[in-house]
């Protein structure tokens, strides 16, 4: 990337109206973790664990695991990193794990998967507690909830692991931080009741835009109607935000919206907390956060949201942060 970017490696990404807003990485291959610190994250807002799973011949032991999660976590300590629980199905199949359905999106996937083998699930958030001891920068991030009973079992299986390892271990562990991800459209009309039981809330946009639109994320035939600016999309991001901060809570996005910098001018208005962002798009986002002041991002989002067409809010936009660079 370019030298002028390169430069802003170590400045703070912050408005020129003094807002600071943070910006995180999404990783998943070891690769990612230098290329991740080059850039100047500041934290991980997404680990995609199943990624090592999908690079290998069979389930990782616990012992494999911990190896994995210890590396990612030593590496960007003491700044957090989110560990999402593995999230297979939908596009993402193990070799050793077949998943084979009509309609894999609305499938079996994410929490689903992992709920009915609580054996999987136990081991990876058992390996990643191992993992965080003696640093505590662990977060962990649960996938594709859609209802409360789901997120409570997936919360009692969480601190069953912890007892059972404080037990076995005869040491305190650190509970790590829990998040959920809203990326179904159900979870955008239940934030306010899921971040009641979690620390923090992520956004993952580009499934929840997906299923907002009825688009498969992956087909180029309807790619131009998956659209991250639909009015639709806007008015749940907006929801979200609120009502996670209603409850207290953080909240964050990871999905590819939050790495496109007329997009990410919009959440920071909108309130996001941290942007969590391909580590390639991260000097580029920073770049643009620094030359535009909140005030104008508002004004911005304000008229971005009585908008409606898609095409129409990229353009306003791309001209809006092409005028204050
Ligand atoms: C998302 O859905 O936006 C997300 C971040 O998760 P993934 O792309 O891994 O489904
Ligand atoms: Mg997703």
């Amino acid at each position: 990337f370019s030298k002028e970017l390169e430069a802003l490696k170590d400045e703070p990404c912050v408005t020129t109206d003094d807002y600071r807003l943070p910006l995180w990485v999404n990783t998943g291959l070891q690769a990612d973790i230098a290329r991740s610190l080059d850039r100047g994250a500041e934290g991980v807002g997404l680990f995609r664990t199943e990624v090592p799973f999908l690079l290998r011949e069979r389930f990782p032991s616990e012992e494999e695991q911990r190896k994995i999660y210890r590396e990612q976590l030593e590496a960007f300590a003491p700044m957090p990193v989110t560990m999402r629980t593995l999230d297979v199905g939908g596009d993402k199949s193990l070799p050793y794990f077949p998943i084979e359905e009509d309609n894999p999106f609305l499938g079996w996937r994410g929490i689903r998967v992992t709920l009915d083998h609580p054996e999987i699930f136990l081991v990876q958030v058992r390996a990643m507690m191992k993992a965080n001891a003696g640093l505590g920068n662990l977060r962990m991030m649960l996938p594709m909830i859609s209802s409360v009973p789901e997120l409570e079992e997936a919360l009692e299986l969480i601190y069953r692991a912890h007892d059972e390892l404080v037990e076995e271990l005869g040491f305190e562990l650190e509970l790590p931080l829990i998040g959920v991800m809203v990326e179904v459209p159900a979870a955008v009309y239940q934030a306010r009741q899921f971040a009641k039981r979690v620390g923090f809330l992520s956004v993952g946009s580009n499934d929840l835009t997906q299923y907002l639109l009825a688009v498969d994320r992956n087909n180029a035939r309807v790619a131009d109607i998956y659209q991250a600016f639909h009015p639709a999309v806007l008015q749940a991001l907006q929801h979200v935000v609120r009502d996670g901060h209603a409850e207290g809570r953080k909240v964050g996005i990871c999905g590819e919206l939050a790495g496109e910098p007329g997009a990410a001018v919009l959440l920071m208005a909108m309130g996001y907390d941290v942007l969590s962002m391909n580590a390639t798009t991260l000097p580029k986002v920073k770049s643009v956060i620094r030359n535009i002041s909140m005030k104008r991002a508002k004004e911005i989002l304000a008229h971005v949201m009585t908008m409606e067409n898609a095409a129409e809010v990229r353009e306003y936009i791309n001209q809006s942060i092409e005028e204050s660079s």
